[in-house]
């Protein structure tokens, strides 16, 4: 068969592969091929096998790019499955103040947190929002993600909302990240709304909802379900409203206390509830019969200090599916790292190293709903890859330089000249 793009070489591929989500025991179940390799044609996986079989199955094409990954690991490029990257304004200074003791509701209360951004984020143009995401896309890049889910949720206008949007179906179109675009009018309540919530929950509802279906600017619907945000019944309207215009739900659940996002998203059925660091066995097991994927972000954890990581364990334990993301938000998501977020999911949250990294590709793939397209090294899929210099442990180690490659639909986008022989 014929190939414009071949990974050759090396130690070992890591496909991902298979059934997905993965789920209990599976959960673990990586898929390796020893002295590996991968190839495609136009973007397209044709192969991927053992070294041997490649040489002797696979013809590069005129103009082919033969990547020797000798010395090396592949594995499918990461797949990011929650960030809040399109904002303008800079909230660095939250950082030191939390380091100084303060928490995520004092800031807030002093005028910081979301609200902040929000300010700025509806003063700032397409082109210089777009700009700034730009920036963090190419951080994300780096390090070896290959697809994003980005939502809105910094305007809460239903112009500013839609153009957010419309920033992330540019920076989708511009490649080579591909964004998975989710809506989430119902982040905060913004301050003009105080004292009448209801308006602003017709808002979204009424207007904002019909709006961005109507453009066909976003696959989902998300809802910051917690105390002080918004409630469980609130989430439940404003979701159902999605899923009635053809946006699918998830949810922000049970982050800073038991607020009740996760047992909401079960009985919804929707695809993927995030955070969950106070999610009881209980509603783990309504989950799992539920097929909603737990998105975990131990970055956000991390970063804001919370007094525990989401029970991974626990949920794997009961059969839900896990995922992750790396949160990037202008307040506590400060990290673009995936390997950073799979090192505290490995050393924070007790998961293998197996268990993250199918985390953090085929189950992250399919918390977007892009499990046919990416997430796992297999025929038929897109050419995402990333090449590692030495073995996949490597990623575990935060400020090494693990990553060599990275690969979207079978072009180099990214690459080190490594000074190990490799
Ligand atoms: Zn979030």
């Amino acid at each position: 068969m014929l190939a414009d793009c071949i990974v050759t070489n090396a130690l070992e591929v890591i496909t991902c592969g298979g059934p997905a989500p993965r789920r209990g025991a599976s959960q673990a179940d990586a898929g390796s091929i020893a002295n590996g390799a991968v190839a495609s044609m136009d973007g397209l996986i044709v192969f991927a096998g053992t070294s041997d079989v490649c040489a002797r199955e696979v013809d590069g094409a005129a103009g082919c790019t033969v990547v020797d990954a000798t010395g090396c690991t592949v594995v499918p490029g990461f797949v990011d499955a929650h960030t809040h990257l399109v904002y303008a304004g800079d909230r660095r200074d939250e950082l030191r103040m939390r380091l100084a003791g303060a928490t995520y509701a004092s800031i807030a209360a002093d005028g910081g947190g979301i609200l902040q951004t929000v300010r700025a984020t509806r003063d700032c143009s397409e082109d210089l929002l777009a700009a700034s995401a730009r920036v963090r896309l190419d951080e994300l890049l780096r390090c070896g993600t290959t697809t994003c889910e980005v939502k809105s949720g910094y305007g809460l206008t239903t112009d500013s909302e839609l153009k957010l949007l419309r920033v992330i179906r540019r920076l989708s179109h511009d490649g080579p990240i591909d964004l998975v675009p989710t809506f989430m009018g119902a982040h905060e309540l913004p301050p003009e709304y105080r004292g009448r919530r209801d308006d602003y929950l017709r808002l979204i509802v009424e207007e904002m909802i019909p709006a961005v279906a109507a453009e066909g600017l976003a696959e989902w619907c998300d809802v910051f379900c917690e105390a002080g945000v918004f409630t469980v019944d609130e989430s439940r309207r404003i979701l159902r409203a999605g899923l009635a215009a053809g946006l699918q739900a998830r949810i922000h659940a049970d982050e800073l206390g038991p607020s009740g996002g996760a047992r909401l998203a079960a009985e919804l059925g929707a695809r993927s509830a995030d955070h969950l660091i106070f999610v009881d066995r209980d509603t783990a097991g309504a989950m799992a019969r539920a097929g909603t994927i737990a998105t975990l972000l131990p970055g956000a954890a991390f970063f804001l200090k919370l007094p525990s990581f989401a029970p991974a364990r626990m949920l794997v334990e009961e059969g839900v599916p896990v995922a992750l993301g790396t949160d990037v938000n202008p307040g506590g998501g400060f990290t673009p790292s995936m390997p950073f977020v799979m090192a505290l999911a490995c050393f924070g949250m007790g998961l293998t190293l197996e268990e993250a990294l199918v985390a953090a590709t085929i189950n992250a793939a399919c918390s977007v709903n892009r499990e046919n397209r990416v997430g796992s090294l297999e025929r038929g899929k897109q050419m995402d890859a990333v090449v590692i210099n030495g073995s996949a442990i490597e990623l575990l180690r935060p400020g090494a330089a693990a990553i060599r490659t990275v690969i979207k639909r079978g072009r180099v986008v990214h690459t080190v000249e490594s000074s190990r022989t490799c």
